[in-house]
């Protein structure tokens, strides 16, 4: 059936149906969780003939399609996304009325499936629904994952990590795919025949298993019939326990395969932006790119005689270099499988694959140990050196580079291999996320490379989807815009700019603020159920939320706020806007510092928000277990985005992009996508503090930044700093936070603090005080927040996905069809 032919009275006797079919209950029996079931499964069963006529389509016109390697699909719930952009959300609420149920709270009963970290398992996401939004033929490919990132609580101030068992009771959504099973093999050595025409054959001996069974997910592109797939592998032993066919040695083995399955899709690695050698890392890797790229040319010869065409049907996307397995990978199943020479089937490699670099900082590059990976992928490790071989020789006799250059560029280094080597040599397309890091990229770390392959290195700025992070997230605003400039906005971001006829009007102004004024009530709701905090809605809500880490410097915001503590203690009657510090942040369970920071944050919070003398002119709140389904209300509710990561580190950044779309000024170092948001909405509308990258670069050059200068002549820093270390914040135990107060002073072994908190401080403080008067102005703010939204079109990533579909993936749109009654 066609979504836009689904009556109310059918949709209603789905669910009454589902709840009695399933759970053997009538409507009034059922629990909460069970009626999101029944709905999720109805809204399903709507998806399902689009998603069947998709494939059909694709089936008969065999487009181009690209599939989007991932280790990482931070998704967020899905029943509202689909109810949204199937576009039966009238119906939808027309059923739950006629049911007497609350649909916000039904929604609220899916667990939120957090199949990731951060920024770049959310990008992924975004760019799934934008892919389908476009009409692209599409799969993201990745793990389903058991456990996906764990649930934060804060207990005494400190974070505890929780499992996150969001497929305790199914996923409504998910299909399992048993004929499209494959066979991924581990460990074992190679034994090398010759065969008839003299050629050599490997083959992998001694190997353990796993099978490689998907499970596809639907993708519902906006107000169309596209239904792309999201395909999450799950593994299993090969062997069951037929015990008695068993000899003791087999016996072993076929434990050995169960315990090789449940382990890999076991649980997502907690850690963003750092690298862990971890061998059941390493695995989860192969494990997937090995069932991908199986599959995918499986399908392909069923269509296709020749192997060469490959590259004209399928783009292999690599997010960052986890998926970096995929160029070996497909090497092996060209050389090994399809007996293709080296020179083909490198060839069709770099013309399939293109890899995306995700940071520059040197914690997160992985290089993974030659033993591990030579023991655990032999016949893998064998290409690896092959190509690694000819490409050292290529920049001896094609660019007669020094030794040390080469030294510098080969891939296999000192005992391991540098995985982003591998990308760049092997793909057709090298891309930054930002202008600025590309052009770090460039200039800097990937010098060496851009040198020899200026061609390969592009550009593509991250974007965000406005479906889910405006529309659904903010609907009275995305009504307030559609009601002035129309809806082509949802599928077109671009088109928001035409807000800007109305920023000097009073009366768009004040019914702007005042659907801030009523998010922030609702986000003061939340806080006050899950914090128990009662904070103020007319203050500033000034918002940082996004993985802790040192580099985002979310120490340097809490001192500021203790900084302005003081002030306060000082003089009560300070003259200034009542404002609300809301930080949302999960840091890695092995991440120490991050964690103190954390337990800093709550501490700080706990004193401030107890302390009646300073008349609730500052309140904090730590939001626990930060997530996409709390960020939706976080950032309608937003007055103030901090972006203030140390110039040059973050490499594009997205909450930020988020924040702008709902009308939230930036208080930002001139860093990542923070540039083109001021180039987009102008230095005047933004809060811009801080050292240049560039200044940051060459301080770290020469090595010449002294933070006890700072200290010793600036009385506000020395105060704060102090405070860390004299029990004014842990009378219990003055030393808690000496090893925060270490890192900002004498750093990590005899090198100063490398994100510069100290140097910035200053400009930072002055940046708040600007904040501090601009909001004063009621109707300039408004003015201000509403060229903030008004200039958020660049940031889309239906603008991000089309650049790379043209420039990257060479894709082409293929619309599907449906009649309707
Ligand atoms: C957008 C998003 C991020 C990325 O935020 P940055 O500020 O770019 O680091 C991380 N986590 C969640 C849940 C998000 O929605």
């Amino acid at each position: 059936m066609n979504r836009l032919d689904v009556t109310v009275e059918d949709l209603k006797e789905a669910v009454l149906e589902n709840i009695k079919n399933q759970f053997r209950k009538t409507i009034d029996q059922a629990s909460k969780e069970q009626i999101f079931a029944a709905l999720a499964f109805a809204v399903r069963d709507i998806i399902i003939d689009q998603w069947i006529e998709t494939h059909k389509t694709y089936d008969e016109k065999d487009p181009k399609t690209v599939y989007y390697l991932s280790m990482e699909f931070l998704m967020g719930r899905a029943l509202g996304n689909n109810i949204i952009n199937m576009k039966v959300d009238d119906v939808v609420k027309k059923v739950c009325d006629e049911l007497e149920l609350d649909l916000n709270v039904i929604e609220d009963m899916e667990p939120d499936p957090g199949l990731g970290n951060g920024g770049l398992g959310r990008l992924a996401a975004c760019f799934l629904d934008s892919l389908s939004t476009l009409e692209y033929p599409a799969y993201g490919c990745g793990i389903r994952y058991r456990y996906g990132i764990f649930e934060q609580k804060i207990i005494d101030g400190y974070q505890v990590e929780r499992p996150d068992e969001w497929l305790k009771n199914g996923n409504p959504f998910e299909v399992r795919r048993d004929e499209y099973g494959v066979e991924v093999k581990f460990l074992g050595s190679v034994r090398v025949l010759k065969t008839a025409n003299g050629r050599d054959k490997f083959v992998q001996e001694n190997y353990q298993s796993v099978k490689a069974i998907p499970y596809d997910i639907p993708i519902v592109g906006y107000d169309n019939n596209t239904v792309n797939t999201l395909r999450l592998w799950d593994a299993e032993a090969i062997v069951g326990f037929d015990l008695e066919s068993f000899d003791r040695g087999e016996y072993h083995k076929a434990v050995e395969q169960q315990n090789l399955a449940k382990s890999i899709v076991e649980v997502l690695y907690p850690n963003d932006n750092h690298y862990m050698g971890k061998e059941l890392r390493l695995k989860q890797q192969y494990f997937f790119i090995s069932a991908t790229v199986q599959q995918v040319i499986n399908k392909f010869k069923q269509k296709h005689n020749d192997i060469r065409e490959l590259p004209d049907k399928i783009a292999f996307h690599i997010n960052d270099t986890h998926p970096s397995l995929t160029i070996p990978e497909l090497m092996r199943v060209l050389l090994d499988e399809e007996e293709l020479e080296w020179e083909e089937a490198w060839d069709i490699t770099t013309k399939t694959c293109a890899y995306t670099n995700h940071t520059i900082m040197s914690e997160a590059l992985e290089k993974w140990p030659i033993e591990l990976l030579s023991r655990l992928l032999p016949r893998i490790y064998m290409i690896i050196e092959e190509i690694n071989r000819r490409f050292c020789l290529r920049l001896v006799d094609e660019y007669h580079l020094s030794k040390e250059r080469i030294h510098n560029m080969s891939i296999i280094m000192d005992g391991q291999i540098k995985m982003a080597w591998m990308c760049i040599v092997g793909s057709h397309s090298v891309n930054g996320v930002a202008m600025l890091h590309t052009k770090i990229l460039k200039n800097e770390e990937l010098k060496d490379f851009y040198e020899i392959y200026p061609d390969k290195f592009n550009n593509k700025t991250n974007g965000i989807t406005q479906r889910r992070f405006l529309l659904e997230a903010n609907p009275k605003l995305a009504d307030f815009v559609t009601g002035l400039i129309g809806d082509k906005w949802i599928t077109n971001l671009s088109h928001i700019k035409n807000l800007e006829k109305y920023v000097d009007s009073e009366q768009e102004q004040k019914e702007f603020m005042k659907i801030k004024y009523e998010n922030k009530l609702r986000l003061a709701e939340y806080i006050k159920e899950h914090n128990n905090i009662e904070i103020d809605p007319r203050s500033i809500f000034d918002v940082q939320i996004k993985r802790l880490h040192e580099y985002k410097r979310q120490l340097m915001n809490i001192l500021h706020v203790m900084h302005l503590y003081n002030k306060l203690l000082e003089n009560p009657d300070l003259d200034m806007i009542p404002r609300t510090f809301i930080f949302g942040a999960k840091a890695a369970p092995g991440y120490t510092r991050a964690k103190l920071i954390i337990k800093l944050i709550n501490n700080v919070a706990d004193v401030i928000n107890n302390d009646i003398n300073i008349k609730n002119k500052i309140k904090v709140v730590f939001i626990e277990n930060y997530n996409v389904s709390n960020a939706e209300i976080i950032i309608a509710a937003a007055d103030v985005s901090e972006q203030i990561s140390t110039a040059s580190k973050e490499a594009s950044g997205t909450g930020n992009m988020k924040l702008m779309l709902n009308g939230a000024v930036t208080l930002g170092t001139m860093d990542g996508a923070n540039i083109e948001i001021v180039e987009e909405v102008g230095r005047d509308n933004c809060f811009i503090f801080g050292l240049s990258s560039e200044e940051v670069i060459k301080l770290q050059h020469d090595d010449s930044y002294n933070p006890w200068d700072l200290y010793n002549n600036n009385a506000d820093i020395r105060k704060v700093v102090t405070q860390l270390i004299n029990g004014f914040y842990a009378p219990d135990d003055p030393d808690l936070f000496r090893e925060i107060y270490d890192s900002l002073l004498n750093g990590d072994g005899g090198r100063p603090d490398p994100y510069f908190i100290l140097k910035d401080f200053d400009s930072y403080k002055e940046a708040h005080k600007k904040i501090d008067i601009a909001y004063a102005n009621q109707r300039q703010w408004a003015k201000m927040v509403m060229l903030n939204t008004a200039n958020s079109g660049k940031f889309s990533s239906d603008r991000t996905i089309e650049q790379y579909a043209k420039e990257i993936w060479n894709l082409e749109k293929t619309t599907v069809v449906m009649e309707t009654n």
